[in-house]
């Protein structure tokens, strides 16, 4: 029989069979959940079509929020019993279960955000390799930091006693992904992985901008918690959206059992979540990767020796997946002259040229226009390519193409809305009259999860000096390269100073993510059968151990 083809889009269908495979309901303790008492039911919508995908989506209940974070509360003791093997193998078994829903999966995707199935493909193949990053590095063990001071019972005048350190989970986690990556740094996305691995239960706020994907790959999770024989509670999935969607995050957050949040999004929702989580009764962490401007730096023997080929990389960057990237470089600096003006011209040029591609959402394109329209009608800023985002309600598509800006140093100085994140594929450039404005502006830049540098062979010196500053106000140095594109390694750090992040010690990418979800907690005198077992005498593994105040390794 021929499946009936539905919400169709520029180049992502749902077939009926596809549909089937998501029920609209949350899954809760290991089960599709339908006793919500509140099930309001809320709509998906295709990209770029705006056509509602022919589901309705039940956001949780508030006895289903209790349901999950009790059943949370149960599985971190449990957790806690099982070995790190065990925890390993779950992420294994997540990675392959994502792998397993193949293409169902990329249409999901492809339907409710426009991205591209090639989008699509690489960011599930970061997102299972990311699963299975932490898989090793749970397996492996050092991670947790641990260290053994042992105790010396002759000590006089006090005997010394045996103290015994190393990182311990913290609990429930509640996670909040972002709408821009419905797999990476949604339901099984960076923050579900390593809070995982650290041994913590997870419950994943559904993004009401891709609630079928959420749930798909929510149902792989689960499968993968049963596969493992762990308790059902260790994972949770709640549908949030229509007019409750903000009630059940802050629900969540209030939870007593939910002991720490992570959060991918705007920077007002990652305030406002931090908000209530800072107003419990015993106030919580929460780990918000925010948005981010991602200063470019263009300098003078670049911009002379290379200035067209980075005109090229910059536009390649500014519309990748459409600007949506929490990585677009959305502000360049350089000092003005015939190069820069030339680098200019070409970069318009290429942003003149690239045709008008899909937005995640509606409600994303309505925040680009206005935040558009802000820049547009600044004093001192000339559009120098593009077009306006058009929005009004008889134009059901949901696109946009680029724009780029031009300003001077002067009038950035006076702006505070030119600092601002413009989400999308939007950049505005700044020209500086010295090599000392230059300097001003890298200090002006607002905290950022990257910071880019094109210098050429002349350019060592103000290179440093821009380096110097910039350094204090970013996550990640980029050095004559543009900032999309985040290698998923040990060393990346994702994160920086606010408003990139709340929480500045922290990154949301690499082996380091796994430690905003513990916590130090010291073991004195401990007998063997009391401790965990990286801190047992006779443990083999390769932990830190500090005899008598020297550090010392242990053979594994
Ligand atoms: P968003 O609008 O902040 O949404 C993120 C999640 O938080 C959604 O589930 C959202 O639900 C919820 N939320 C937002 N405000 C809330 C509130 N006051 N109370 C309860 N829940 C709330 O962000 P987005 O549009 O999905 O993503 C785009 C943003 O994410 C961009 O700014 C981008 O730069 C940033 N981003 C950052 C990173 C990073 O690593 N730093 C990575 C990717 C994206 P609703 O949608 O219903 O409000």
């Amino acid at each position: 029989m021929a499946s009936t083809t539905h919400a169709a889009t520029a180049g992502a269908t749902l077939q009926d069979q596809q549909l089937q495979l998501v029920t609209g309901h949350s899954i809760v303790n290991g089960q599709i959940s339908t006793q919500g008492e509140d099930p309001l039911p809320f709509q998906a919508f295709a990209s770029p079509s705006g056509v509602p995908i022919a589901l309705s989506f039940h956001a949780a209940s508030a006895s289903e929020i209790e349901h999950a974070a009790h059943a949370a509360w149960r599985a971190f003791h449990l957790l806690a019993q099982r070995t790190r093997d065990d925890r390993a193998l779950l992420l294994d078994r997540i990675a392959a279960n994502i792998d397993a829903l193949g293409d169902d999966l990329v249409a999901w995707a492809c339907a409710e955000t426009g991205l591209t199935a090639a989008r699509i493909r690489a960011e599930r193949d970061r997102t299972t390799f990311t699963l299975k990053m932490f898989a090793q590095l749970v397996r492996e063990g050092t991670w947790v930091r641990a260290a053994i001071d042992i105790g010396e019972p002759t000590r006089k005048p006090i005997p010394r006693p045996d103290i015994r350190r190393m990182l311990r989970p913290l609990g429930p986690v509640a996670v909040f992904g972002a709408g821009n990556f419905p797999l990476a740094y949604s339901a099984a996305g960076g923050d579900t992985a390593s809070a995982l691995a650290s041994g913590c239960p997870v419950i994943v706020k559904g993004h009401p901008g891709h609630p079928g994907t959420g749930e798909l790959v929510a149902h792989a999770i689960t499968k993968s918690v049963a596969e493992s024989g762990l308790d059902p509670g260790t994972f949770s999935y709640l549908h949030a959206g229509g007019p409750r969607e903000m009630e059940i995050g802050a629900a969540l957050i209030r939870h007593p059992c939910i002991r720490a949040v992570g959060f991918t999004g705007s920077l007002e929702g990652g305030t406002a979540l931090a908000k209530i989580a800072s107003e419990r009764p015993d106030p919580i962490p929460v780990f918000a990767e925010m948005g981010s401007t991602n200063p470019v730096f263009l300098l003078k023997n670049a911009l002379q020796s290379q200035g067209d080929s980075i005109a090229e990389k910059l536009a390649a960057s500014i519309t990748s997946s459409n600007g949506q990237m929490c990585t677009c470089p959305g502000l360049i600096f350089a000092l003005r002259d015939d190069a820069t003006e030339q680098t200019i011209r070409h970069l318009a040029t290429l942003l003149e040229n690239a045709p008008p591609q899909p937005m995640l959402n509606r409600r994303t394109m309505e925040v680009l226009a206005r935040r558009v329209g802000e820049v547009t009608t600044t004093e001192g800023v000339e559009l120098r390519a593009g077009r306006a985002v058009v929005v009004n309600a008889r134009n059901p598509t949901i696109a946009s193409g680029p724009a780029l800006f031009r300003t001077t140093l002067a009038s950035f100085r006076a702006k505070r809305t030119l600092h601002k994140e413009c989400f999308g594929p939007v950049a505005i450039f700044v020209l500086c009259e010295t090599e000392q404005e230059l300097l001003d502006a890298v200090a002006l830049t607002q905290g950022s999860l990257t910071g880019s540098i094109f210098a050429g062979a002349m350019d060592a010196t103000l290179s440093a000096k821009v380096q110097a500053i910039l350094e204090h106000r970013v996550g990640r140095l980029i050095f004559n390269g543009v900032p999309t594109g985040v290698e998923v390694c040990t060393a990346m750090t994702h994160g920086g100073p606010f408003p990139s992040t709340n929480q500045p010690h922290t990154t949301a990418v690499g082996a380091l993510a796994i430690e905003r979800w513990c916590r130090p907690v010291t073991y004195q005198n401990a007998p063997d059968q009391n401790l965990p077992d990286e801190l047992k005498s006779e443990n083999p593994l390769a932990i830190e151990r500090v005899v008598n105040g020297v550090e010392t390794r242990a053979a594994v």
